[in-house]
C-alpha cells in the first residue's frame, strides 16, 4: 500500500506570504483561515512506518508537528520516522527545510548532482552532519531508497527531466555543477514495489511536451504544477514583473496551459501543487476554481492523506 501525505500544497511564500495583501492573502488572514497553505512537499511510505519527503520546504517544522505520521515513535527518546528526503530541484522552497533536519538523525538525501553541488557549495547545510548520506541519483534510472538500518524500502522512483530552469537565486551566477540545464528540474514517478502502485509528482514543469504526456496517460494520480492561472499573473496583479514561464512554471489556463495539455489523457485524479498565492483558482467560489475543478482537478488542504 502507497501513502502519500501533502504536508503543503502552496509554492514559494505560502499562503498567506508575509508581506503579501493580495486577495487570497487577505482572505487567508481574516474571514477564510481554510486557504491557509504551506509551502509544497509531499511525505510517501509504502509500509506506514518508514516514510520519505519528497522536497523539504521551509515550513518542514509546522508541517511535521501537524502529521503525526511522522511524529517520533512512542517510547523512544530520540526518533523520526523519516528514512530520506527527495530533492526534485534547488528552489529555496524544495531545500530550505533540511535545515530544519539538524538534531542528528540519520536519513538520506537524493538528489541529482547538480542539487547536491548547491547544497556542497553552500556551507550552512554542513550542518547535516556525516550521519546524513547524499546520494547522487540519474534522470531515466530508478533507484529504491532505503530505511536507516540500509533495508530496501519497498518504493522505487523514477526521477526523469522536465522543462524548467535553475534556481532563481543562482540566475546570472556561474553554477557550481554544468550550467547546461540538466538536473535543475525533475519529475519523479513513485511506484509500490508490492503493489506496482504509482503516481507522478511533478511540482515544477515550464510546459507539456508529447514525451510527458504519454508518460502520463492513463496514471492513477499525478501531482502537479499549478503555481499561476495565467502566465502574466503577477503583472496584471501588480505583484511583481516575472511570468509563470520566467518563473519555469506552466499556467493553468491558456491553450499551453497544464489543464489544456493534459485533458483526454485518462489520468484517474489530478492534483494540482505548488499553488502560489497570487492564483485566483485557490478562491473556493471563483470562476477560476470551477473552471479547474470542471476538468477534473483538485486542489488540496494541507494534510490530506491518500492510500494508493
Ligand atoms: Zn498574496
Amino acid at each position: 500500500m502507497l501513502r502519500v501525505v501533502v504536508l503543503g500544497a502552496a509554492a514559494g511564500g505560502g499562503v498567506p506570504q508575509w508581506n503579501c495583501g493580495c486577495p487570497v492573502c487577505l482572505a487567508a488572514r481574516t474571514e477564510h483561515p481554510e486557504l491557509k497553505s504551506t509551502q509544497a512537499s509531499i511525505a510517501i511510505s509504502a509500509d506506514g512506518a518508514h516514510w520519505f519527503l519528497i522536497n523539504a520546504s521551509p515550513d518542514l517544522r509546522q508541517q511535521l508537528i501537524a502529521t503525526p505520521q511522522l511524529h517520533p515513535r512512542a517510547g523512544k527518546l530520540r526518533h523520526s520516522p523519516i528514512s530520506g528526503v527527495i530533492l526534485t530541484n534547488g528552489e529555496i522552497d524544495a531545500i530550505a527545510g533540511l535545515l530544519s533536519m539538524r538534531e542528528g538523525a540519520s536519513f538520506t538525501i537524493y538528489a541529482h548532482p547538480k542539487v547536491l553541488s548547491i547544497l556542497k557549495a553552500n556551507s550552512i547545510f554542513n550542518v547535516l552532519n556525516e550521519k546524513v548520506p547524499r546520494q547522487p541519483i540519474e534522470e531515466d534510472k530508478t533507484f529504491e531508497p532505503t530505511l536507516p538500518d540500509g533495508s530496501p524500502s519497498g518504493i522505487e522512483i523514477l526521477p526523469f527531466a522536465v522543462p524548467g530552469k535553475s534556481a532563481w537565486y543562482l540566475e546570472g551566477e556561474v553554477h557550481a555543477a554544468a550550467d547546461d540545464g540538466a538536473g535543475d528540474t525533475l519529475g519523479v514517478r513513485v511506484r509500490d514495489k508490492a503493489t506496482g502502485k504509482h503516481f507522478y509528482f511533478l511540482a515544477a514543469c515550464a510546459a507539456v511536451k508529447d514525451d510527458l504526456r504519454s508518460r502520463l496517460a492513463g496514471a492513477p494520480l499525478i501531482f502537479f504544477d499549478g503555481t499561476v492561472w495565467r502566465d502574466d499573473e503577477l503583472i496584471a496583479a501588480g505583484l511583481g514583473n516575472k511570468t509563470g514561464q520566467g518563473m519555469g512554471h506552466i499556467a493553468m489556463a491558456g491553450d499551453n496551459g497544464a489543464i489544456a495539455a493534459l485533458a483526454g489523457l485518462d489520468i484517474e485524479r489530478k492534483i494540482f501543487l505548488h499553488i502560489n498565492n497570487s492564483n485566483p483558482a485557490l478562491l473556493h467560489d471563483s470562476a477560476e476554481r470551477e473552471i479547474a475543478e470542471r476538468a477534473g482537478w483538485q486542489i488540496p488542504a494541507d494534510g490530506t492523506e491518500i492510500v494508493l
